[in-house]
């Protein structure tokens, strides 16, 4: 059954990483460990079963590990969300802040359409900036975001908080303070 401080206790803390004074939180453990996997991607898959979500989005490209397990157990469409210049076919493209430069995300046109109920699935929460993206991207093809899936979030970075304000949900299992 699921346990919280199992999961946590497996996810690896990398100190200095990918530069110095970030702590970076490394999930590559969870995957690596089927009990943890499966408690974390079942507790994803409960929360949203019989919700009346149409579609899941998977950002690129940690999220599409949670996100592709989610959709083909709930049996639900998975559209993804990449890095600028891996998509083909017509995209829409927005760009965000990152702590030095720009960064983009893309979305092919016809990943979703009016009237689609998402939720969007990334690892991490960190200062937001990747999913407020990718909430504006699926906003502009007309569909609405129940609600932001990740595994962590960094409260003290205040980015769930801004996707809060934004008025859309966020659920983290876990939070590292
Ligand atoms: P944000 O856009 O919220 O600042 O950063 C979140 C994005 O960067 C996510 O796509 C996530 O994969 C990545 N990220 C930032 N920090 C970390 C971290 O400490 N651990 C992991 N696994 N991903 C991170």
């Amino acid at each position: 059954s699921y346990d919280e401080f199992y999961i946590k206790s497996v996810v690896r803390a990398i100190p200095d990483w990918p530069e110095a004074g970030v702590i970076f939180r490394d999930v590559t453990p969870v995957f690596k460990d089927p009990r943890a996997m499966r408690m974390v991607c079942d507790a994803f898959i409960q929360r949203y079963m019989r919700t009346g979500i149409t579609h899941i989005a998977s950002v690129d490209a940690r999220g599409f590990l949670l996100g592709s397990v989610v959709a083909y157990q709930l049996n639900l469409p998975l559209v993804l969300i990449r890095k600028k210049g891996k998509l083909p076919g017509t995209t829409l493209s927005r760009e965000y802040q990152l702590e030095y430069g720009k960064a983009a995300i893309e979305m092919q046109t016809d990943a979703l359409e009016p009237g689609n109920r998402v939720v969007i699935f990334d690892d991490l929460i960190a200062t937001g900036g990747t999913l407020l993206a990718a909430i504006s991207l699926i906003h502009e093809l007309g569909a609405e975001v129940e609600e932001v899936a990740a595994l962590i979030d960094l409260p003290d970075l205040e980015g769930s908080q801004r996707i809060q304000d934004s008025g859309i949900p966020v659920h983290a299992l876990l939070a590292y303070e």
